[in-house]
This record gives C-alpha cells, structure tokens and sequence, in this order.
C-alpha cells in the first residue's frame, strides 16, 4: 500500500474502539475532540462501561456540565482506562446515556432501556452504588426544589432517594460541594436557595444532606470545573479502599471535606510566577510574565496543587497562562473571590493581606455575605462525625 492510500485510509476508518490502545484512545479523542468522540463512540463506550462491577449514578443538579467535560478531556489516566482498570460500572450518567424520554404510541416508553427515569429508579433501588454529584441543588421556593424538576419530580426528590441509598456520595466541582455560582449572593438567592451536598458555602450545616436529615459520608471535589485527576484518583481511591469511607474521614480530608493530597497546598507556593512576586515585581496590565497579585490574583489562598498537577495533560495552569487565580476551590466561591481582577477582591479582609507567609493563613473565612457567620470549629466537627457512622 502506498503512502496516500495508508493516509486516506486512516482518515476515513473508524478506529475498533474496543481494540484501540491507549496511546490511539488519546490520539483519536484529542483528534475529534470530547463531544465529537462522544458521538462517534457513543455505543461503544457505555457496552464497555455496562461490564463493569462497582456501580456509579452520576446526576446532574444546576450546573454547565463543566466537570463532566474536564473528566473527558483528563489525559492520564483518561476516564475509560480509569473506569475499566478499576472495574467501575458507570451505570447512569445523563451526558452519556444513549438518546431517551422516547415515545411510542403517543406515551413514553415504560422500559428502562428508553426511559432515564425508570433507570435511575430501578438503579437506586438496586442499591450498592457510590453517588456522584455534579451541579447544586435548589431547595427553593420554600423548601419544595420545585425550581428544578426532573420530568414530574424536583432534583431534591431525586437527590434524596439516590443519596439515601448510596454507600457514598462524591460532590463533584464547585456547585455540588459548595453550592457554587448557583449559590452567589444576589436578588433572588434567598428564593432559590441552593444549596451543596454538604455543604452550602462555608457552612457545613447548611448542605442539602442535613435539610433532608440523611447522613452520608462524602468527599468535596471542588474547582470551578473539578481537575479530572482529583475526580479520577479520588474515586480510584474509593473504589479501591485506599479511602475507608466509612472510617474517620478527618485524616484524609481538610475541615472543607476535601481530599488533603490535592488541597492542602496553595496555588501560591509552587506558583510559576512566585518569583516575582518575592522581588515584588507585578504586572499591572494582563499580558505579561511578573506576578499577578495586582492583578487580583487568589493564589495566596486557593487550596489546590494546580501549580504542581498543571492542567491539560501537565502543559499549563491558569496563572501560567496569564490568568488570575480566581480560588475557584474555595467554599465561599464565587463571591469570596469577587471582583475577581481586582487587588483586594473578596474574603473578610478585604481581600488579599500582602503578609508574604503564604501559608494559607489569609483564607477566605467565609464572612463575604453578612448573614453568612462563621465557626470553623464547630462546622467541621459536625461535617466529620457524619463519616463516623
Ligand atoms: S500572587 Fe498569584 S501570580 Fe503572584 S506568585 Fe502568587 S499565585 Fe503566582
Ligand atoms: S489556579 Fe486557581 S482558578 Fe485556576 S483552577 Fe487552580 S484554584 Fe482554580
């Protein structure tokens, strides 16, 4: 075969993608990209994942799906070789599912084959799944989560039956953690009310989990989206039993309910740019190579190994590329970060306090909304003792 017939043959062939090695997975998923790889190999990827032992549901509460995308563009592992080396069945995930809510003779189909709701259902009651969460849930107006339905039921419905059965929840980004941007203050927030799994903010009382009154174990994967390490590996972690998810969880998570291993240092320490900031040099326009910090760069106090895992197969990160970090990790995030390009820009104090420690110890304490008071001590003990059971 000559070398243009090889060539035409390469772009026309629909690679086996049960027979694809890793290195042609990643070659072929980069190619056509995330939802064009999706489409194409839609099929093939949920036979692939329905062989699967350790079951996961997946749902999505008042989110852009961001997570979801950041998980499918993660390179090493990618979320295929992840799930399958950990024999992880990832039995219902609406961004995945094959096409549903189809009709026939004028009624929606009754089978969980064509039909989410009745999959979600029947998987749920199926029983032994970990719970992931992806989005916040609203609690509004007055207590019904009649903001958000799900076909003639609210999320919190949904929510509470899939976390009251689950061995284990994982609240996936920002919103699911912490409530997110759903939850920044505005007009209408007290109306919506939405809230995180277990958490809403900072305050670990306020998650949907305790309105409901359930008491689960569960891991806080922040970030504005999650970086799809931190996805994978925790739920590797889980799955595994490198996590005990009913032991004590407070050796392994921070008082936010967060993985110590990716949020225990700040985007600060290791930060490219950290140099620059020592001779105090700053930018003061975007475009250039000093530090940010006057730029209204968050790095002081944002809890995330961003600056040592990097982004994007380890190319890059948002500092590195000239972006401000914005804490996107934080509890109180969107608005304890807020203006975000601004020096000076949210938490308590005003801000960032140039103390030059870099320790953390300027982190947001939660206090950007007035109503929003603050114990630290009491917060995380009562987030600890619901792993305890
Ligand atoms: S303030 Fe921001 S840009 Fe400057 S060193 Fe810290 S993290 Fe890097
Ligand atoms: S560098 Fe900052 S804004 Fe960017 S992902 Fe990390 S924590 Fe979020």
């Amino acid at each position: 075969m000559n070398k243009n017939t090889s060539d035409v043959s390469v772009k026309t062939e629909k690679p086996d993608f049960f027979k694809m090695d890793r290195r042609t997975f990643l070659k072929t998923a980069c190619l056509l990209g995330a939802s064009a790889f999706l489409g194409t190999y839609r099929t093939e990827i949920v036979r692939a994942l329905e062989t699967a032992e350790t079951k996961l549901i997946w749902l999505h509460g008042a989110e852009c799906t961001g997570c979801t995308e950041s998980l499918l563009n993660g390179g090493d592992p990618d979320v295929l070789s992840a799930l399958q080396a950990l024999d992880a069945k990832l039995a219902y995930h609406e961004t995945l599912l094959a096409g549903q809510g189809i009709f026939v003779d004028g009624q929606p189909a009754n089978t969980a084959e064509l039909n989410s709701e009745i999959l979600v259902d029947e998987l749920i009651e199926e029983g032994n799944y970990i719970l992931v969460v992806e989005g916040a849930i609203p609690n509004g107006p007055e207590g019904s989560g009649r903001f958000f339905m799900v076909g003639n039921r609210t999320f919190k419905e949904l929510f509470a039956k899939a976390a009251g059965n689950a061995d284990a929840i994982l609240a996936v980004g920002t919103c699911a953690a912490y409530g997110g941007i759903n939850s920044a203050n505005s007009a209408i927030a007290q109306l919506t009310d939405y809230r995180g799994v277990a958490f809403t903010k900072n305050d670990s009382s306020g998650g949907m989990l305790q309105e409901l009154g359930v008491n689960k174990p569960v891991i806080n994967i922040p970030g504005c989206p999650a970086h799809p390490d931190w996805i994978l590996l925790t739920l590797s972690a889980v799955v595994l039993g490198k996590i005990n998810i009913s032991g004590d969880l407070s050796s392994v998570l921070d008082g936010y309910g967060r993985p110590k291993a990716y949020f225990s240092e700040v985007v600060h320490e290791e930060c490219p740019r950290h140099e620059y900031y020592e001779r105090d040099e700053f930018d003061t326009e975007i475009g250039g190579y000093k530090c940010l910090f006057k730029l209204g760069c968050k790095g002081k106090r944002a809890n995330a190994d961003c600056s040592i895992r990097k982004w994007n197969g380890g190319t890059s990160m948002c500092v590195q590329a000239g972006s401000p970090c914005i804490a996107c990790v934080e509890p109180g995030f969107p608005d304890s970060s807020r203006p975000f390009y601004i020096q000076g820009g949210g938490g308590s104090d005003g801000g960032e306090s140039d103390d030059r420690k870099g320790d953390g110890t300027d982190s947001y304490d939660g206090t950007s909304s007035e109503s929003d008071s603050y114990d630290t001590d009491s917060r995380r003990d009562s987030f600890y003792r619901r792993g305890d059971d």
